[in-house]
């Protein structure tokens, strides 16, 4: 039997986490969407907890509807997951049902300089239903709850053989890529600092270390370094018990470092980073410090030290990241640490929070 010949009976209502207000989020009964023109209805089978869902559910940012916080707007939460397609819109070809598939956030508007240029996750109408801005979980519905419609530009097909809940990582090892990518791509041979082993520090150690790179990854949790090491990281650095600059100078024998990706959002990480990078080097941040921070502006333009910022996954990072797991040269598997029911959200969500039992990645099913 094909794909299209599977039958897949969709009901007419599902449960959906959605956003009261401020800490408020409810289970509810919802009528399950219906795919418009380029969309398509995705059977969800795993939904992943990431900081950022936390950031939505307290503050309500990155969350926007039409430039208001996404409070009491009937939104569904949640951001990475993955699943199969259940349904496609009028004229969609470009995936069957039945197909299983990962997802990214971001769809963006699709029309404006930044869209069109692959930086749809820094969207010049970020949040503006009305110009058709996407970006699930955040700005229109998403993925803690039994289906989500998802733009075709946001669903990657996955191998029969990938569980679901390893390919909702595929959002957070496309945003380690992206990094990559804007360092320059140029990653094989070259040594990587990676600063925060959190998921997407992790994730930019396997993909550092897949693309040929030498590895060294910077925390300050031993069981997480160790995490590091299984997935590449030739060298971990214990930060609270050794200098970083200190250590990447050992290990480089004084050369420094060809890369940073600053995954940590620490106060002081900018500062080490730009010290730990070799002239003309570049860093990459990718992580929000909460307070502004202080760093060596005379350093880097003395030393011709590149800076970049990445927002999210960009430019189908996300392909490429279910590719190198396809293939088998990087794996989410290894952070995946809980497993909940989708009615255990609020459970999920602390562990993921106060990383209960040593909690990475925690993972709801519905
Ligand atoms: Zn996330
Ligand atoms: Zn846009």
């Amino acid at each position: 039997m094909s794909l299209k010949e599977t039958p897949i009976i969709i009901p007419q209502s599902m449960r959906a986490w959605v956003l009261f207000g401020p800490d408020d989020v409810r289970l509810v009964s919802k009528p399950v969407p219906r795919p418009g023109p380029a969309e398509v209805l995705v059977r969800i089978g795993a939904a992943a907890i990431c900081g950022t869902d936390l950031e939505v559910l307290r503050h309500g940012r990155p969350g926007s509807i039409d430039g208001e916080l996404p409070f009491g707007r009937g939104h569904v939460i949640g951001h990475e997951y993955a699943g199969t397609i259940a349904a496609v819109g009028p004229d969609v070809d470009e995936v069957q049902v039945g197909a299983r598939v990962a997802v990214e956030i971001h769809a963006g508007c699709g029309r404006c300089q930044r869209c069109r240029e692959g930086m749809y996750t820094s969207c010049l109408n970020y949040g503006s239903r009305r110009k058709g801005h996407c970006a699930n979980g955040f700005t229109t519905d998403g993925g803690f709850a039994e289906y989500a419609v998802n733009h075709i530009n946001t669903v990657y097909p996955i191998p029969d053989a990938m569980p679901f809940e390893e390919a909702t990582l595929a959002v957070t090892a496309g945003t380690a890529l992206y990094g990559l990518d804007v360092l320059g791509g140029l990653v094989a041979g070259a040594t990587l600092l990676v600063i925060g082993p959190g998921p997407i520090g992790l994730m930019a150690v396997a993909c550092g270390h897949a693309l040929g790179a030498e590895v060294i990854l910077a925390g300050t949790r031993p069981r997480r370094l160790e995490l590091g090491r299984a997935l590449g990281a030739r060298h971990a650095v214990a930060v609270r018990e050794q200098s970083l600059p200190a250590e990447v100078e050992r290990i480089t024998d004084g050369a420094g470092v060809d890369l940073v990706m600053e995954c940590s959002g620490a106060p002081t990480a900018l500062h080490e980073a730009v010290h730990a990078v070799k002239r003309g080097g570049r860093v990459c941040l990718a992580a929000f410090p909460h307070e502004a921070v202080l760093f060596d502006a005379a350093h880097v333009a003395r030393n011709n030290i590149y800076l970049y910022g990445i927002r999210g996954e960009g430019n189908r990072a996300v392909g490429r990241a279910v590719a190198l797991m396809a293939q088998g040269k990087i794996s989410g598997a290894p952070l995946i640490t809980h497993r909940l029911s989708l009615d255990a959200l609020p459970v999920a969500l602390e562990t993921a929070e106060k990383r209960i039992g040593d909690a990475v990645k925690v993972v709801v099913v519905p």
